[in-house]
């Protein structure tokens, strides 16, 4: 099956939107990554080597005079020649068994979100560790605690919000262990936030002007509650010392943080628990996090979805009834890039939805679950930080990004909060994920201790203010060398798409090749398997359905895709070099994609509806492919390693059809 991959956003642009900033061209991106052969591996030893030296060198100049503790002898003692034997013997075991490992960085790999990592943030990282900095505040960080806090504002301004930390509503990020603790600190901020006007109102702050009862109190927008914040803290500041610690412990003595969920909601009789909204399709991370904040996973709320989007119609009705009923609403999450499908909420819709209840009475903020499409904002980013237009964006392209793909990138900057994984389409290692709110200004209320820098509204006084980083994050010690992992690669590689976006393309061309591929695949099959992209990717995952003709079952159906599976995944039993690829599954489930859209599928797979619905085929298991690796095109020689995919799919699939005749 061949393919022609001329398309190339990769290639040097002339366009150059914002003057002469740096482009990273295709032959710039080959020194990006070790490589699928280790190509690089030079770059990387030397690095490493100098870095390394140099580390030692920054040692021994601390204090010169000092001698070394470590007699030079000592290597020569039987007891330091054993210890060296031992150590020697658990690494070579350890290298020995990490050989079973899942090998990411190879284009034969199409299963998880991962891929192989940028040379700068594996360098950078690489380089920091021996120095051991923990940005939990910088006694410990004096240097990687403010990179932590650019890596936040660099993050933001890739996602359109305001990042000159002059401005005093300026955004606000930090690194987290990954998503999952990016969106809790999304749901402990919002918590804050939509509490703190009601505790200020219970605490009767005179000379304040305050909603009339709990219910607007509870209900202002995130934007306003900031203002009464705000509003709040300047009138704090004016009072003498004495006062201002009494009024200072008076409104803390009101706050949910101080209560707990328990006491605060009895003391406010009027008000209801609120409510999370997330499409049905949110990660599982949204599960943990209602559980850890005590909301207890009942109020996670999860929207149906319709065309592969959270169903606004849905979306609409549960608002109105939210209203009508006085249920509190916390959040509504939107998804960018769904963990399973990739697909892409309508975040613009999602911004109008909450902007329109609002002005009913009813507030909230909206959180965007961008850990995995959050980098893809590069591709929409010029140099100059303006957003490119639709035809901009299409360049290079055959479909992406429809009109709605690229009005939810647009509308970035309108919504509160952000998660965005560097560990994922960031291309760094574990564990780096990103919390980013809009205005910073909110943090306030998470500090665990009184947090009274009153705006310093200057760039340093910005980050003097974040560098006890400590207070605002849900861990404690961290890693610094994270922090300096993904500064670095975001100087190395800028978040616009003439730099980092360029990455990103490759994943949207690669993705738009498998599609053209299985839509072949699909024809010259025809005759013995239904092969279906069950619906149009928005991004750079690509799911396919399968069924051997003249089976209607749909448990059959799933047992074929899983044997499938049984040879695309790990399998630490049997050598690596065994595995042609590794894929991963997903399902679609009704739920998920309401059921005209369900009978649609399983009608163009000649599946009889009514056999769905059983105990373990409730849903229809669907092969997933993550087409991140950036080799999957591989211009130098000619492969298309999508192309060597589908040749395989052919002879596995027709010698599985062939064993279940033979049965
Ligand atoms: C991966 C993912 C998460 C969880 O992130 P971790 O880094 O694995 O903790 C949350 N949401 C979405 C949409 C994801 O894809």
């Amino acid at each position: 099956m061949s393919q022609s991959h001329s398309l190339d956003p990769i290639a040097p642009s002339a366009t150059g939107h914002g003057g002469p900033a740096p482009q990273a061209s295709r032959q710039a991106l080959d020194a990006c990554f070790l490589g699928p052969y280790g190509e690089n591996d030079t770059m990387l030893e030397k690095l490493v080597v100098e870095f390394l030296r140099d580390h030692v060198y920054w040692r021994r100049n601390f204090h010169p005079e000092d001698p070394p503790a470590i007699s030079t002898r000592a290597a020569q003692h039987p007891d330091y020649l054993a210890f060296e034997a031992r150590l020697r013997g658990e690494l070579h075991q350890l290298s020995a068994a990490l050989k079973k490992s899942v090998p990411f960085h190879s284009p034969r790999y199409l299963g998880h979100m991962v891929s192989d990592l940028l040379i700068p943030g594996l360098a950078a990282q690489m380089l920091t560790l021996p120095y051991n900095p923990n940005n939990v505040s910088e006694d410990a960080a004096p240097v990687t605690v403010d990179m932590e806090v650019q890596v936040g504002l660099q993050l933001a301004r890739m996602l359109g919000y305001p990042h000159d930390p002059t401005r005093v509503d300026c955004a606000f990020g930090h690194l987290t262990s990954g998503g999952t603790l990016a969106n809790y600190q999304a749901l402990r901020l919002a918590l804050a936030l939509k509490s703190f006007p009601v505790a200020l109102r219970a605490a009767r702050v005179p000379e304040l002007t305050l909603p009339a009862d709990d219910w607007a109190a509870f209900n202002l927008t995130p934007q306003a509650g900031i203002a009464l914040l705000d509003g709040w803290q300047a009138w704090l500041a004016a009072q003498p010392v004495a006062e201002r610690r009494r009024w200072d412990a008076r409104v803390r003595a009101q706050q949910v943080e101080q209560l707990g969920l328990v006491d605060f909601f009895k003391a406010h009789p009027q008000l209801r628990v609120p409510i999370v909204l997330a499409p049905i399709t949110a990660h599982y991370s949204w599960s943990k996090g209602m559980k850890l904040l005590g909301l207890g996973r009942s109020q996670l709320q999860l929207l149906p979805e319709r065309d592969m989007r959270i169903d606004l119609h849905a979306l609409e009705e549960t608002l109105a009834a939210c209203t009508r009923d006085r249920q509190p609403v916390l959040l509504a999450v939107a998804v960018l890039g769904t963990t399973e499908y990739g697909t892409i909420d309508p975040v613009d819709r999602v911004v109008d939805a909450r902007d329109l209840h609002a002005a009913h009475g009813l507030g909230f903020g909206v959180h965007v679950d961008g850990a995995w499409g959050g980098y893809l904002a590069t591709m929409f980013r010029n140099p100059d930080g303006s957003l490119r237009t639709l035809a901009e964006v299409r360049e290079g392209f055959d479909s992406f990004p429809s009109d709605g793909v690229h009005a939810a990138f647009g509308a970035l900057g309108r919504t509160d909060s952000i998660t965005v994984d560097p560990h994922k389409l960031g291309y760094l290692p574990y564990g780096a994920g990103a919390f980013i709110c809009r205005d910073h200004r909110a943090m306030a209320l998470l500090a665990e201790q009184a947090d009274y820098v009153f705006h310093d509204a200057t760039a340093a006084g910005y980050v003097a203010r974040y560098r006890s980083l400590g207070q605002f994050i849900p861990e404690g010690s961290k890693p610094g060398a994270a922090a300096a992992a993904a500064f670095v690669t975001h100087r190395v590689l800028p978040l616009d798409h003439a730099n980092f976006g360029r990455l990103q393309a490759h994943t949207i061309v690669s993705a738009e090749a498998f599609h053209a591929c299985a839509r072949q695949f699909s024809e010259s099959v025809s005759d013995r398997l239904h092969a279906v992209v069950p619906f149009a990717p928005d991004s750079n995952l690509v799911c396919l359905a399968l069924n051997p003709v003249g089976n209607t079952d749909v448990s059959r159906a799933n047992a074929f895709v899983r044997r499938l599976h049984d040879e695309l995944r790990c399998d630490p039993s049997q050598p690596l070099q065994m595995k042609e690829f590794f894929g991963s599954v997903t399902t679609l489930r009704p739920e998920a994609l309401g059921e005209v859209e369900m009978s649609r599928i399983l009608s163009l797979l000649g599946l009889d509806p009514a056999t769905m619905g059983g105990e373990h085929d409730d849903r229809l298991l669907i092969l997933r492919h993550t087409l991140m690796n950036p080799y999957l095109i591989d211009h130098e020689n000619g492969i298309s390693y999508i192309d060597r995919y589908f040749d395989f799919l052919q002879r596995r699939t027709t010698a599985l059809i062939g064993l279940d005749h033979s049965t």
